[in-house]
């Protein structure tokens, strides 16, 4: 059979560990076979960032806004142990966070659901996504230990000298303090990522926050999304058919536990890494959570939300046997594809990436899977494999019809 051809190359960052193992396995075995693979390959592997005084990174980022679609490797965020280990010129700040300050972007988490592994939340039926805004708050707060009484005062000094001043507590003795901000452009790049992606998914987009306590910060917030989901995708979301939803924190919790899920949820910083943990972990495994990154002009990366899985890796260089899994990673590359073949219209591509995933979620539920999932699969019979044997068995399930 010919393979499907590609117009623009895909971004292709390459990670490291386990995951870059994986990584391989996955293009030889489950794409390469059926694709004639286009890619702009940038090496985020660590030691080629190392080389590179970490580039590479910039780069690949340059080339995700120049191409629009990026398919990413876990990667490792070095820490003191990494910088001796690779014998690093120094410790490289994550890649992630590299890649998201260059596309401005927001990241969405979505679980990948089969039907063996039920989550905790059992009217659950399709995935919720999370949107975390990933700028300001408590993450770039200055805090300050009060000894003693006194006075701690919110002061703003505007360019023309003018001041304004805001009495924050008058301490009667020892406490603490802190100081937070966020900025309304930043705001306004969450609500577009957050209400594109939305539209793009055809489900209804949630948002919530503390507004009816925080009558200034949190409404703001809330006052930003109103505007811009006014004023730029009103008519669009009545036309497809779906709703934005905003509500308050307390309540948006109480109705998603409630909820059958299939929405997106915008969350701010806080939340969002809070309750992103708690999704994961009641869906199942973070090794089943997808990840992409959404710049505010439309552009898209992929990846698995899970590391590079650093304790198999070191099995697997001593010769052992792994069984890591290898779904979130063929989600990212199969996302990354659907993209690029509905930008190019290249039908072909958008059909085997449902394939891929079709055969990825059929191959689990006839009881074949990593130990991973194993533990939490509720079926009679289990066929625990090995890395590479699932990967040859989703290739097995391909060549069967799926
Ligand atoms: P991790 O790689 O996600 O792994 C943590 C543990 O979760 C593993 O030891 C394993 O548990 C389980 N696990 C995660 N993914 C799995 C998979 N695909 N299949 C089976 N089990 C899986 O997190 P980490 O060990 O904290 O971090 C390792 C490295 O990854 C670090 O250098 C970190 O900087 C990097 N990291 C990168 C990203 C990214 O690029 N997006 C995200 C997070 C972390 P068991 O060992 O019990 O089997
Ligand atoms: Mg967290």
């Amino acid at each position: 059979m010919a393979k499907i051809a590609m117009v623009t190359p895909l971004v292709e960052m390459d990670g490291d560990e386990m995951t870059r193992i994986i990584w391989q396995a996955i293009k030889e075995k489950l794409l390469e076979p059926y694709i004639d693979l286009k890619t702009e390959y940038y090496d985020l592997g660590l030691k080629h960032r190392d080389e590179t005084d970490d580039q590479v990174t910039v780069d690949s980022a340059l080339a995700t806004q120049k191409y629009g679609v990026a398919v990413k490797c876990a990667t490792i965020t070095p820490n003191a142990q990494r910088v001796e280990e690779y014998g690093l010129k120094k410790m490289w700040r994550s890649p992630n966070g590299t890649i998201r300050a260059l596309l401005d972007g927001t990241v969405f988490r979505a679980p990948i659901m089969v039907d063996c592994i039920k989550p905790n939340v059992t009217n659950w039926e399709k995935p919720i996504i999370i949107a975390r805004h990933a700028y300001g708050d408590i993450y770039k707060s200055t805090e300050m230990d009060i000894p003693g009484p006194g006075k701690v005062e919110l002061v703003f000094t505007g360019e023309d000298g003018s001041r304004q001043t805001l009495t924050v507590h008058d301490f009667k003795g020892p406490g603490v303090a802190m100081g937070m901000h966020n900025t309304d452009a930043s705001i306004s790049s969450f609500a577009r990522a957050c209400f594109n992606y939305a539209l793009d998914l055809k489900q209804d987009l949630w948002f919530s926050t503390k507004d009816t306590i925080s009558k200034t910060y949190d409404h703001t917030f809330k006052d930003i999304f109103q505007e811009i989901y006014d004023a730029e995708f009103k008519a669009q979301y009545e036309a497809a058919g779906i709703e934005y939803f905003y509500t308050l924190i307390d309540d948006a919790v109480a109705r998603v536990i409630r909820s059958k899920g299939g929405f997106v949820w915008a969350c701010k910083n806080y939340d969002g890494d809070v309750m992103s943990d708690m999704l994961a972990t009641a869906f199942g495994s973070l090794a089943m959570m997808t990840s992409v990154l959404v710049s505010p002009d439309g552009k898209y990366e992929y990846e698995a939300a899970h590391g590079t899985v650093t304790r198999h890796y070191y099995r697997h260089l001593k010769g052992e046997e792994t069984s890591t899994n290898s779904v979130a990673t063929i989600f990212a590359w199969t996302g990354a594809l659907r993209k690029r073949g509905q930008l190019d219209h290249i039908p072909e591509l958008e059909a085997f990436a449902d394939r891929l995933d079709r055969a990825t979620l059929k191959t689990i539920e006839s009881g074949v899977m990593t130990k991973d999932l194993a533990a939490l699969a509720k079926l009679d019979t289990i066929k625990t494999v090995n890395t590479m044997q699932f990967l040859d068995e989703v290739r097995a399930t391909m060549e069967a019809g799926e």
